[in-house]
């Protein structure tokens, strides 16, 4: 089985996939996320889409779109924040994707005051026949996507698949590489082998690439915004597959179901992906959430050391990046 495979089972199957059956937030769960850390995150994002609303001459009905949105905290801040400009709210079509029926359950609760609709894809077919304006918001989001692998081995692309030994056990073997959905590999999007070295590994996500794809088109159709964080890096090729469980890194084959499985997200694949909107970034998280103030509102908070946490450079300053798709709007932040 690919690694592109494995990562959507071991993340949304059914049963036992790990988003499917879990709360995974938080101290008592395995990772924390930046609006779980302070509402200052999800305030400054509010603020961003309210003032996207405002550049797009305040339309009266537009998607308010958020992917892959945890608990909810961060659209709950948002839309409390946004508040303070007059009429977004009420002009706001709350929609929220998401697979996981766990966090569809505490999303329902964190935005009670709220209409919200909820969705699986991006090509639902309610957002494709609407022509408002969409705003887009995705952290952390992205990375849970799943990739594909490659080993660089006898002078060749391998992919890089699982395996199940005869022990029950998993492990990393290489097979012809294969493209998605079984077919010939002719049309597998690997990297060049010219430079390459025996044992590289190459990652690419073309589920990734097609997602950003399709929010590209959205906004071209509609007009808007997009606005994805998550860590990564633009470019260069290594093994970023990681699992975390318990606020520790894990084994990527051990334990499936009951860890966090993601990859660093390839921002230079993702602007490549980008065709016919304006793509602002990637900036570090430390810079945009600078820009947009939270310093200041640190200060009004007293939250020192939450500001320390989103922003530092060593901390999740400069890992996390933001960037942003955008068509017929100039964002902020960048
Ligand atoms: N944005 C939130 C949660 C990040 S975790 C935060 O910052 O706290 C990833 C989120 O994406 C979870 O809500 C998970 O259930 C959801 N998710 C993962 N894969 C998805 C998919 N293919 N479609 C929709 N949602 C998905």
């Amino acid at each position: 089985m690919g690694v592109d495979d494995f990562m959507a089972l071991a993340l949304g199957q059914p049963e036992h996939g790990y988003y499917m059956t879990r709360d995974p937030f938080g101290r008592a769960g395995d990772f924390t996320t930046a609006p779980e850390i302070s509402q200052m995150f999800g305030e400054l994002l509010g603020l961003w889409a309210a003032d996207v609303w405002m550049k797009l001459g305040r339309p009266a009905r537009f998607d308010f779109i958020e992917c892959g949105p945890g608990r909810g905290t961060l659209m709950a801040d948002a839309l409390r924040a946004a508040k303070t400009v007059p009429g977004f709210v009420d002009a706001a079509q709350i929609i929220l994707m998401e697979i996981s029926p766990v966090l569809r359950e505490k999303q329902k609760t964190a935005l009670r005051n709220y209409d919200v609709q909820w969705i699986d894809s991006i090509n639902h077919s309610g957002i494709q026949s609407s022509n408002h304006p969409v705003i887009l918001l995705a952290n952390e989001f992205l990375d849970a996507l799943p990739v594909q692998q490659f080993l660089f081995e006898g002078g060749g692309w391998r992919e890089r698949t699982i395996n199940v030994r005869s022990n029950g056990k998993f492990d990393f073997i290489t097979s012809p590489p294969r493209r998605r959905g079984g077919g010939a590999a002719d049309d597998c999007r690997m990297p060049a082998c010219a430079g390459m070295t025996e044992g590289d590994i190459a990652e690419v996500s073309p589920l990734r690439e097609e997602f950003v794809q399709d929010v590209s088109t959205l906004l071209i159709s509609r007009r808007g915004a997009a606005l994805f964080i998550d860590y990564g890096h633009e470019g260069g090729m290594s093994d970023t597959l990681q699992a975390v469980k318990n606020h520790k890194f894990a084994s990527v084959l051990e334990d499936i179901g009951n860890a966090d499985i993601t990859s660093h997200v390839d921002f230079a694949a993702l602007r490549a992906a980008a065709e016919g909107v304006l793509v602002y970034g990637p900036v570090g998280q430390g810079s945009f959430l600078g820009t947009l103030g939270i310093r200041e509102r640190a200060q009004m908070l007293n939250q020192h050391r939450e500001l320390e946490r989103l922003s530092a450079p060593a901390q999740m300053g400069r890992l996390f990046r933001v960037m942003a798709l955008c068509h017929d709007v100039t964002p902020e932040g960048f």
